[in-house]
């Protein structure tokens, strides 16, 4: 083996709640995980503002503020937390091999895939700019939805998830705007019946977010294409919600791990096991259903519980 390569138990790449949670129950069992960061350390959580749902925080914590503590957590038992992110992999013999930054190579006993999944933006320039500000752009209505209470805001998108996060914000807004880009929903019948016939959603189809208006700190509006007349209207809102799908962190696992048609990874039911002996998945990366962090920290903790279980059956 040349001096290069490092041999290590437990690869946990990703550092989002599910890899942090993932690297406390390994460290805590003598896994000594190593884990790269990966492009966005912390994750997409550190995109966001106050954290009001994840349990144990009466007060609410500031996402980026969750990372820091889940990193000091993860480091208080061992973890070696390494910028880096990881490349290639290949998972085709009994060692996991993965390269990090195209260059060091790693040989792990045991993975754990928490890459997460990426939000999908429009692309446009006021829509990143209220985004970053935290004035009023989100892609979360459960993290970010009760901000509005009593407020009047717009979502985009046409999807399932569109549908689920326009009733959970009907339930807390006076008014919901939803703009379908095309004459029809992609989302299944019944989650548009629900839309449907919720008063306070109004479906604007054929439509598209020109612009996010705003005094340059919140929203405070609007300007909405119609695009088959291309006529422009403007409306008042304080909120702007981005709900047009989700793209997993996948794609360098494609190869070797069996993936659904949407990208995300496909795990054995009931556990954080995928098609590859020794290779885990959690949070995100393989859950297009609840994306909570909580619901990613839970499965994190049963990826370092499977790595561990794993290991132990081959000492056996
Ligand atoms: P989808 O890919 O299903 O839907 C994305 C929506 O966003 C589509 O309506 C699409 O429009 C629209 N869109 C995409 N790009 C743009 C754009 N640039 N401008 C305007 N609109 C745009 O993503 P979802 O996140 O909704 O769902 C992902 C998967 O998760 C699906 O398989 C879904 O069924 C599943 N899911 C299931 C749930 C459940 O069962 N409870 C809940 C949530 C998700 P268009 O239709 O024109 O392409």
């Amino acid at each position: 083996m040349s001096d290069t390569i490092e041999h290590v138990k437990c690869l946990i790449i990703g550092s989002g709640p599910a890899g942090y949670t993932a690297a406390i129950y390994a460290s805590r069992a003598n896994l000594n995980p190593v884990m790269y960061q990966g492009m966005q350390p912390g994750g997409q959580l550190t995109t966001t503002t106050e954290v009001d749902n994840f349990p144990g925080y009466p007060e609410g914590i500031s996402g980026p503020e969750m990372m820091v503590q889940l990193e000091a957590q993860a480091k208080r038992f061992g973890t070696d937390v390494r910028y880096g992110l990881v490349t290639k992999v290949d998972f085709t013999g009994p060692i996991h091999k993965a390269w990090i930054d195209n260059e060091k190579e790693i040989h792990a006993d045991t993975v754990v895939i928490s890459t997460g999944a990426s939000a999908r933006y429009l692309g446009l320039e006021s829509e990143q700019h209220y985004l970053k500000n935290g004035g009023g752009v989100s892609a979360c209505a459960v993290c970010d939805g009760f901000f509005y209470k009593g407020q009047d805001v717009l979502i985009v998108g046409a999807g399932d998830s569109a549908c689920e996060e326009a009733s959970y914000l009907a339930n807390l807004c006076t008014k919901v705007t939803m703009l379908v880009r095309r004459d029809e929903f992609r989302a299944s019948r019944i989650m548009k019946k629900r839309v449907e016939n919720i008063e306070n959603i109004e479906i604007l189809y054929n439509s598209e977010l020109h612009e996010v208006l705003g005094d340059g700190n919140v929203v405070t509006g609007a300007k909405i294409r119609n695009n088959k007349t291309e006529e422009i209207t403007e409306i008042a809102v304080t909120g702007a919600f981005i709900a047009i799908g989700h793209t997993p962190n996948t794609e360098i696992f494609k190869p070797y791990i069996e993936l659904h048609d949407n990208g995300y990874i496909k795990n054995i039911p009931g556990t954080s096991k995928t098609n590859v002996d020794g290779v885990f998945v959690s949070g995100d990366a393989a859950d297009h259903v609840y994306k909570q962090a909580v619901t990613a920290a839970g499965t994190g903790c049963m990826a370092a519980l499977d790595a561990e279980r794993y290991l132990a059956a081959r000492e056996d």
